[in-house]
Formats: C-alpha cells, structure tokens, sequence
C-alpha cells in the first residue's frame, strides 16, 4: 500500500477531527521520521513536545518492554513496585513534594481545577460553589467540556456547551486586566507560562512574577500549566522558573511519557495535595506500573542527556539564524529555548503552505492557528542537524 491508499482509508473511517498533513509515517528516531515510502524528515512539532526525548528512544523502550512483561497495570486498588519510586524521582526532579499521577494533559487539568475548588472551599473558606478561576484569552488547557468552557476560540467551544462556569477569563500577558477579575472568590490563576497553542506566544518579561505577587498578596494559587512549555522544552525544566516563580500547582503530561505511552501528572506540595481524601478522585489507569516505569525512564533521560541545557543551546542556535532569513514574509520570530515560534505577515496567505513546502524538502512542522510555524524540535537535536535544516527553512521562506 502506498500513503495515498492510507490516506484514502483514514479518511473515509476515521472522524474527520484533525487536518494532518499527508504525510503517513511508519518508523521514528530520534529527530528523525521515515514515511511509506522511505523518505526522511526533521521532525520539528515532536508530537506537541511529547517527544523531547526524541523518538524511540532506546532508554524509554526497554524500560517500557521490561516493565510490559512483569506486570503493566494493578489498578490503584493495589500498590505497585513502580509508582512509588516514581513519585520519589519526580519530587527529586522537580522540588514538590507530592504528585498525583494521570494518562492524559486535560486529565491533570481537571485534577488541579478539583484541588483547586477543594482548596477553595476547605483551606479560603469560599461559600459554596462561588469558587472563581482566573484564565488567560489564548489559552489552551486541552479539549473536555469544562476545560472548552473557558477556552477564548469560539471554533474550539461554540457548539459544545452549556458550558461549566466559574472560569474569569483575562487578556494574557495585561497585568491590570488580571488585577481587576480579582474578587475575594478567587482561588487560583491558571496559565500556560508561554502559550502555545495560540502560536508560541511569550507574555511580556516580569508578567508572570507580577501574577505570582498578585496571588501570593490575596491568597490565590498559581496554577502553571506546564504540559508543553515543561520538561525543558523553554531551556529551563519549567518555563516559570525563567521569572524565578514556583507555581503552587504545576501540571505535566507530553515529555513526561517520552512519547511512548501517555503519562500526566499534577505537582503540588503536602499542603495542597493532602486536601484530596481516598476515592475523592482517581482513575483507573493513572499511576500503572508500565506508565511509572516509563516516566521513570523519560525523566532519567532529561536528567542524563542533559536536554534541558541542550534545549537553552540549541534554541538560543537555531533562532538567531531564523532571524538572519530574509523573507518579507516574516512578522516576528519568538520563543525561548528550542519552542521557537515564526510569525508570518497576513499577506504571507498563511503558513499552511510553507508547512507543505517543508515538507516536500524533508521536514516537518506544523502551522499553529493561521500565520505561526511552530519550531519545537526533539531537545536531543545537535548543531548539525540544525544546520540541515536552516537553509531548508530559508529557502522555503523565500518562496513568493
Ligand atoms: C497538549 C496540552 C494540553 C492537553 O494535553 P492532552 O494530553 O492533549 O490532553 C493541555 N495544556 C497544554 C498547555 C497543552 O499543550
């Protein structure tokens, strides 16, 4: 079968929820991807940064092949030889003291958006149920109905409500637009430290130390969504810690698997994380030993390969020879770390087409709303590759 015979049976069996590019790839590694028909690509999305680690890493997979032949799941109704030691290393890692293990990014949402209300109600004494959240515009925490009810993208909510409320939104990166949504009901302000679905947008230097004062003086939360700036995607192990801020609530999912099988978790300290009582929250698959096992493994790679500084050089790399592309095209090159974002101009007709371009000459990249390519390689990328890759780029910009 050839990838347009893949392509015709996708689309005539499955819903039609995302708009791929057509390319259909069979094998990975490391920065690399290889299609049906054998040809390579520079992967540069790395599955939403699920893939720091790059693919199959060799690490991951055998702890993920030894844990599949002792036991993969016990459910949370028993212990587990794995999850504990889990639980250790990413306190070790990460400097909370406690977690709460899940499978999915809008899994480990929800879970803080429930800590946080429980938070409200038990620790802030809020009446029952005026709990408020502050949430940016631009945001994306992932796609279940309470999450979409405080989404600002009307194509990502406007035909699923009624919709849960409790959610204040707020202009992202405008501190007095946060100052003034605050009410004596306030339990927590959720963000994304960079956002990145709305196209690798950076807040403006300070912003988010500003938030966390904010909080701190009204005995508010700070919840950073760190599921894909986190891990050393930015060039730091969390992108709060480029303003020096340690969140109350920190939620992790993506790198956390290593791309191989998925794995989210919600960090917070004693406090925080003892307000959830037995049976209060669970699921059936979050905290398994074959999950554990391979976080373990993706966490021990970040650690050993040294990929968060690898990310700060790589990144600092690669965007300064992006900003020495001519093309009118360009609007404004962003990011921090290897999470670059290339704005293009509304004249550029979108960068859809430059993403298929790309594609053609072997790598891929995917174009976030309408006029941003992403630029979020594996962080196990060297200089060599990149230098592949510029002139690529380069050219491809400079198409009419
Ligand atoms: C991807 C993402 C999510 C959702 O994660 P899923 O695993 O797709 O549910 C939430 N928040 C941010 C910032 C993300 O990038």
């Amino acid at each position: 079968m050839k990838s347009t015979d893949y392509i015709a049976i996708e689309d005539e069996y499955g819903a039609h929820n995302y708009h791929p590019l057509d390319v259909v790839i069979e094998r990975g590694e490391g920065v690399w991807v290889y299609d049906i028909e054998g040809n390579r690509y520079l992967d540069c999305l790395s599955a939403y940064s699920a893939l720091n680690q790059g693919h199959v890493h060799p690490a991951i997979l055998s702890a993920l092949i030894e844990q599949a032949k002792k036991v993969t799941i016990t459910s949370r109704a028993f212990r587990n030889a794995q999850l504990p030691l889990f639980y250790k290393e990413l306190s070790d890692m990460t400097g909370y003291e406690m977690s709460l293990p899940m499978n999915s990014g809008a899994e480990a949402v929800e879970t803080a958006l429930k800590l946080v209300r429980k938070w409200a109600y038990t620790v802030k004494h809020i009446p029952h149920y005026q709990c408020e959240i502050i949430v940016a515009d631009g945001n994306f925490h992932g796609r279940t109905i309470s999450i979409v009810s405080f989404s600002s993208d009307t194509f990502y909510k406007n035909e699923f409500g009624p919709f849960t409320p409790g959610f204040i939104n707020v202009k992202y990166g405008d501190i007095s637009s946060l100052q003034a949504a605050v009410t004596p009901n306030t339990a927590a302000v959720m963000l994304e430290p960079i956002q990145g679905e709305a196209g690798v947008v950076l807040p403006p230097e300070g912003y988010l130390r500003q938030v966390k004062d904010i909080c701190d003086q009204n005995n508010i939360l700070f919840v950073a969504d760190e599921i894909q700036t986190g891990l050393g995607r930015t060039g730091k192990l969390f992108a709060s810690q480029h303003e020096d801020v340690r969140p109350d609530i920190v939620i992790i999912g993506k790198a956390l698997s290593g791309g191989f099988y998925p794995v989210s978790a919600v960090l917070a300290d004693r406090d925080i994380m003892s307000l959830f009582l037995p049976g209060e929250h669970g699921s059936t698959f979050g905290g398994n030993p074959l999950g554990a096992a391979v976080a373990r493994a993706a966490l021990r790679v970040i650690r050993d390969e040294k990929l968060v500084e690898n990310s700060e050089k790589m990144g600092t790399y690669f965007k300064e020879h992006l900003e020495e592309i001519p093309s009118s095209h360009i609007k404004e090159i962003r990011g921090k770390g290897l999470f670059i974002g290339v704005e293009l101009k509304p004249e550029a007709r979108g960068a859809r087409r430059f993403c298929e371009a790309m594609k053609e000459k072997g790598i891929l990249a995917k174009e976030t709303h309408e006029n941003v390519i992403r630029f979020a390689p594996p962080l196990i990328i060297d200089q060599k590759t990149i230098d592949w890759a510029l002139p690529i780029i380069a050219e491809t910009l400079m198409m009419p």
